[in-house]
């Protein structure tokens, strides 16, 4: 995730939110999504918020990964190879998860114009587990071919929010790709809100804070050794826009904050559940690693789609895959902690399996393949959760 994108996403416009319009907006006994809201108020009306234990000794685990950025976007198109058509599915930068079924589609498309009944998918991320299981419904047979399965794929460590124009390509290459990112977008999207109320909550939607000292407009702190990416939210928006709350109708005690509402990703039991799906209905899986494109031809299925995320680069020798390093740090679960948070340094989403802690506006992160997390980072990131928890006015 990126702090800009994810402010944008928020919407440009803002309203100031009177005590009034915050009551209407988040009645006693609304639900956001299947999961409670956080209805409960302090004295004045506003919204108790229950605390974040931000401790550096309550992160479970930290978490380093390789977004897939090209610059001219996601490589989704044909290639012959022998015998074989390979269609390829990767390179989805800070977007994979949100974009994943209208990309798959669009993959799957390419595949069946080939006319197979048997499909062999390369990879087992966000991609891969979308390309078979739209496959799949498409009536075809699937074979997964990777050398990792979750949850040991960098696709699980994403942060897990609706961040459909994330590092998706830079902005000289957005006028090209801007249609086909609305097509993916949209049909994402759509298949978003049909997974909705599942067990073990998969996806959901959340309410979740901006804080700045600054006013809106001024708090960025963009790293500034990254391109300029492109921004395609005013092309198609998808989420409610964020609203300017008030002073003194929220507990924070920053001067701006504004109220978002978008969709999470509840990556644990997401990924499950679409490895479950695929299995159930008689997928295979075949954990094996490709060194070079011709070790594809050993393969019985005429058609693959090749969804090896970065790992395309040293498998294709696609050299115009860049690795955008992101480290995410996992605090033990809170269920009774139903908001996210963003300010200029840190944000936490409130997944299920864990609240997820980014640290924000850290430079020396494009174009390095270092995975190695770097511990000293995360919990830094945590004491910044902390102090901003500090400062909340606290329920009874
Ligand atoms: C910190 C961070 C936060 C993020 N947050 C979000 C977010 O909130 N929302 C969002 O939409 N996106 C987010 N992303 C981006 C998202 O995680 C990626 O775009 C997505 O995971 C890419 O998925 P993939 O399936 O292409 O790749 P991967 O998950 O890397 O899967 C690749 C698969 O291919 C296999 N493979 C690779 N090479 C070979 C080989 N040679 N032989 C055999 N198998 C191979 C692997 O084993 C694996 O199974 C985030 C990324 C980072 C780093």
């Amino acid at each position: 995730m990126q702090r800009r994108h994810f402010l944008r996403h928020a919407g440009a416009t803002l309203a100031l939110a009177s005590t009034g319009a915050l009551t209407a907006c988040v009645p006693a006994g609304t639900r956001s999504g299947n999961r409670a809201a956080p209805v409960a108020r302090l004295g004045s009306g506003i919204p108790e918020l229950m605390p974040v234990k931000a401790r550096p000794d309550r992160i479970t685990g930290v978490y380093v990964c390789t977004r897939p950025f090209r610059a001219a976007g996601p490589r989704i198109e044909t290639e012959r190879l022998g015998d074989k058509t390979v269609v390829h599915n990767y390179g989805h930068g800070g977007s994979g998860w949100s974009l994943s079924w209208g990309s798959s589609t669009l993959a799957l498309r390419m595949a069946q114009a080939t006319g197979v009944h048997e499909l062999g998918v390369i990879g087992c991320g966000a991609l891969g587990l979308t390309t078979a299981l739209l496959a799949q419904r498409a009536g075809l047979s699937v074979r997964i071919y990777a050398r990792d399965l979750p949850p040991n794929v960098y696709s699980m460590r994403a942060s897990g929010l609706w961040t459909p124009d994330s590092r998706i390509c830079d902005a000289a290459h957005a006028s090209v790709f801007g249609d086909r990112w609305e097509d993916m977008a949209r049909i994402s999207f759509t298949q978003y809100q049909s997974m909705l109320g599942l067990p073990g909550d998969p996806i959901e939607w959340i309410e979740g804070y901006f804080l700045s000292d600054d006013p809106p407009g001024q708090a960025s702190q963009e790293p500034s050794d990254e391109p300029e990416y492109a921004e395609f939210v005013e092309r198609a928006r998808f989420t409610p826009r964020s609203v300017e709350l008030a002073p003194g109708t929220h507990p924070f005690a920053q001067a701006h904050v504004r109220r978002y509402t978008t969709l999470m990703f509840n990556i644990t039991s997401y990924a499950h559940m679409l490895l479950n799906d695929f299995l159930v209905a008689g997928g295979k899986i075949e954990v094996r690693e490709f060194h070079q494109p011709n070790d594809l031809l050993q393969l019985p299925e005429r058609t693959l789609v090749n969804a090896t995320g970065y790992g395309a680069r040293a498998l294709f020798g696609d050299n115009s895959l860049i690795p955008v390093r992101g480290q995410t740090a996992r605090l033990i679960p809170q269920p009774e902690v139903r908001y996210g948070i963003s300010s200029s340094k840190v944000s936490m989403v409130p997944r299920r399996d864990g609240l997820l802690v980014q640290a924000f506006g850290d430079s020396g992160n494009f174009n390095n393949p270092d995975t190695t997390p770097v511990r000293a980072v995360s919990e830094a990131a945590v004491l910044a959760l902390a102090r901003i928890v500090e400062g909340m006015r606290q329920p009874a």
